[in-house]
């Protein structure tokens, strides 16, 4: 089980740091992969808060370059080096805000595990594909593309997260049946795509409008291996949630 916080570009440098220090302290000892992904300009920071505890380090985007001319970018390296675990790649607020494409992001899920971090890979449909019925197509194409190129190797390093457009900040979040059979479509065609094994292996987070009070439902569900929190992810419902994941391993 996974949970990781996408803080998106919240809080300041010393919100930050406080909210870090109790989480720190008040998750300690918690049996699974716990994530944090701050705004860049935090990490270091809070890359030194976390040493020794059992919290890991995220970040929300990177490029596909090791360096060069592209100003405003920020390279897999220059993560790694801070100690960055995990990479959020393809979240639907860059893919639907800064035009991110699917060949990008498929560079940078190769440039973050060319790296050595782990892809936190989001893929979802729009309302508007929902309605037409397009969800499995959708979902089936992000993917595809997403893992164009990658071996059986690159497989066991990274963790999908099904995050439905519609769901994101929206208030409104999956039931946890239509959120099940996205993932178990997803699970299907890792196996398909690599094998059995690889396929049983991938964690796949649900996102989308997660509170302490509808995360339960989706939790039990066979094929989500936890979730990838916005919202709840900046204050103490991040807590609860984490105590949710607690009580379910
Ligand atoms: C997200 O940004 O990945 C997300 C799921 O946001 P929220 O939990 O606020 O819907």
């Amino acid at each position: 089980m996974i949970l990781a916080g996408n803080w998106k570009m919240n809080k300041t440098n010393e919100q930050a740091k406080f909210f870090v220090n109790k989480l720190v302290q008040d998750l300690a000892g918690m049996g699974f992969q716990i994530v944090l992904c701050p705004p860049f300009v935090f990490l270091s920071d809070i890359a030194e808060i976390l040493k020794g505890s059992n919290l890991h380090l995220g970040a929300q985007n990177c490029y596909y370059e090791k360096s060069g001319a592209f100003t405003g970018e920020i390279s897999p390296l220059m993560l790694k080096e801070l100690g960055v675990k995990y990479v959020i790649i393809g979240h639907s607020e860059r893919r639907h805000i800064f035009g991110e494409t699917d060949e990008m992001i498929n560079k940078k899920i190769k440039a973050v595990l060319n790296s050595g971090m782990k892809p936190i890979i989001c893929i979802g449909e729009t309302k508007e594909e929902r309605e037409k019925g397009l969800t499995f197509c959708v979902v089936e194409s992000q993917l595809r593309q997403a893992l164009f190129g990658l071996n059986r190797d690159d497989i066991d390093q990274i963790v999908i997260a099904y995050e439905p457009v519609w769901a994101i900040g929206t208030g409104i979040v999956a039931k946890p049946n239509q959120a099940q059979e996205v993932h178990k479509f997803i699970r299907e065609l890792l196996e398909q795509l690599y094998d059995q094994e690889s396929a049983q292996k991938v964690p796949i987070l649900y996102g989308g409008s997660i509170k302490p009070d509808n995360f339960f439902g989706l939790m039990v569900q066979p094929d989500i291996d936890g979730g990838l929190v916005g919202g709840a992810s900046l204050d103490d419902q991040f807590i609860e949630l984490a105590k949710i994941i607690s009580g379910l391993i």
